[in-house]
């Protein structure tokens, strides 16, 4: 059943600055193909491009349009690894599981960048990225995760002092940062939507407006909409917190394991004749060391897109740029006043360990979700081991499949002990 509408809200600068989308009809019914996908966000789409490409029959049903949940209102920031540091996996799983995570993180780098050269997904992708301390402790994590990094071989990372920051970012908040070349920042409505168009053009259907009211398990399982059913051989769950959140009886061994948590982004009006260069002197992602993060870059029409705020109970505040704003002007004072002309909202799924969940609910029901922030990336390399698992190869889909996922304690009441979560790490983000 049903709990609620879908907490994605207001119309993203992303939305409103792209041109129309092509429309693909619902899905109404029966239908019979090789691989039935949910979900119409970087994880479905990167399953049914693969796919498709591989020859099979594969239809996609999207509750909304494509790229409404997560994939088309995000931060944009693409960023290596995980959501926690390698430091933290390393001493959790041992080195050299870390090592081998980080060797699947940088294939999902290289997967995007080839899927957008591949297809000529026009989506400004644009590499440079700084991780900015604001107390020395988080200098000194930084500096570890470097160093181990550096040690997996990964060479793209730079100390800055807080002269150099500041050379770049025009904020007296950090006191130095960690740049990485190899992260970095794109448009993801458009990104999601050149997926779409090369899955399309590989040959997968896609419906839209079809909300999957029912899964159903057996010899050849279906996912049901209310005028439609759609049977395969295979079916994906890649609904990630929009399905958590919308049908949490639909799967609910993932329900217990994802908590979908609001966050919030805006995007100020153009900055006038000097443009970025006053905040932003060059064009690169950032984002603080804290675990509640602020983040910002720019856009090419001159405007600073910011976002923070995560709010373990899913409601995202009904004034997101009143709540943004105090944020945004503790970074760039000069900016308090700042007209905002676009404001939103929208989910992440989150586990408990912030890795990833990919497994199967059944031999022929697979499911990957839960990127924990990290999904830009992730997702998309998620939907290339979906798509191997149903083509049966299954090495990097096991190597994710094997992590062990605990349920959040508190069961359908977890949201309060989440709560009490979030309270926690802004303390320690005091420390
Ligand atoms: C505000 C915000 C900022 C973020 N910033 C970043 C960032 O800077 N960098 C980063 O890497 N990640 C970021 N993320 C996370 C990232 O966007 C996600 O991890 C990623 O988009 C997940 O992709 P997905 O395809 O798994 O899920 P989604 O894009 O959420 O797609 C799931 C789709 O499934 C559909 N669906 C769900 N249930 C049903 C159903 N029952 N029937 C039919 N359809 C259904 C939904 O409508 C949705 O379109 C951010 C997320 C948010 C919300």
């Amino acid at each position: 059943m049903k709990r609620s509408s879908a907490r994605s809200e207001g119309l993203s600068w992303y939305a409103a600055s792209a041109s129309p989308a092509p429309l693909h009809p619902p899905l109404a019914g029966d239908h019979d193909t090789d691989v039935a996908i949910l979900g119409a966000g970087y994880t479905g789409l990167g399953a049914a491009l693969e796919l498709a490409g591989r020859g099979y029959r594969v239809a996609l049903v999207e509750g909304a349009r494509v790229g409404d949940g997560a994939s088309g209102r995000n931060g944009g920031q693409l960023i290596t690894g995980f959501n926690p540091p390698f430091t933290s996996l390393a001493a959790r799983h041992g080195v050299a599981e870390a090592r081998a995570l980080f060797e699947l993180a940088e294939a999902g780098k290289k997967l995007l960048r080839e899927r957008i050269a591949r297809h000529a997904i026009a989506c400004d992708l644009t590499w440079g990225f700084a991780c900015a301390a604001l107390k020395p402790r988080q200098l000194r994590e930084l500096a570890d995760e470097a160093a181990l990094l550096q040690r997996f071989g990964y060479d793209a990372l730079a100390p800055w002092s807080e002269a150099e920051l500041r050379a770049v970012v025009r904020s007296e908040r950090y006191i130095g940062a960690w740049y990485d070349a190899g992260s970095g920042h794109l448009n993801p409505l458009s990104y999601v939507r050149g997926l779409a168009r090369a899955a399309t053009a590989a040959g997968a259907r896609l419906f839209e407006r079809s909300p999957v009211v029912r899964l159903e398990a057996g010899k050849r399982p279906a996912l049901v909409t209310a005028d439609g059913r759609l049977t395969a051989d295979f079916v994906l769950l890649c609904g990630n917190a929009y399905l958590i959140e919308g049908w949490p009886d639909l799967a609910p061994h993932l329900t217990r394991r994802i908590m979908p948590v609001a966050s919030a982004m805006v995007a100020t009006a153009p900055l006038g004749p000097a443009g970025l260069a006053p905040y932003l002197a060059r064009d690169i992602a950032v984002a603080d060391a804290n675990h509640i993060l602020d983040y910002f870059r720019g856009t090419p029409d001159g405007r600073l897109l910011f976002g923070g705020l995560a709010r373990y109970s899913g409601r995202a505040p009904r004034d997101v740029a009143g709540a943004l704003r105090p944020r945004l002007a503790r970074v760039f004072p000069a900016l308090a006043a700042v007209p905002i002309e676009h404001q939103w909202s929208g989910l992440v799924a989150i586990t408990r360990d912030r890795l990833p969940y990919i497994g199967r609910l059944a031999p022929n029901i697979l499911f990957a979700l839960g990127y924990s922030g990290h999904g830009i990336i992730l997702a998309g390399l998620a939907g290339a081991l979906l798509a191997e698992a149903v083509s049966g190869t299954l090495e990097r889909f096991d190597r994710l499949a094997r992590l062990r996922h605990a349920p959040f304690p508190g069961g359908p009441f977890k949201t309060p002990i989440l709560v009490a979560a979030m309270l926690y790490y802004r303390l320690r983000d005091m420390l």
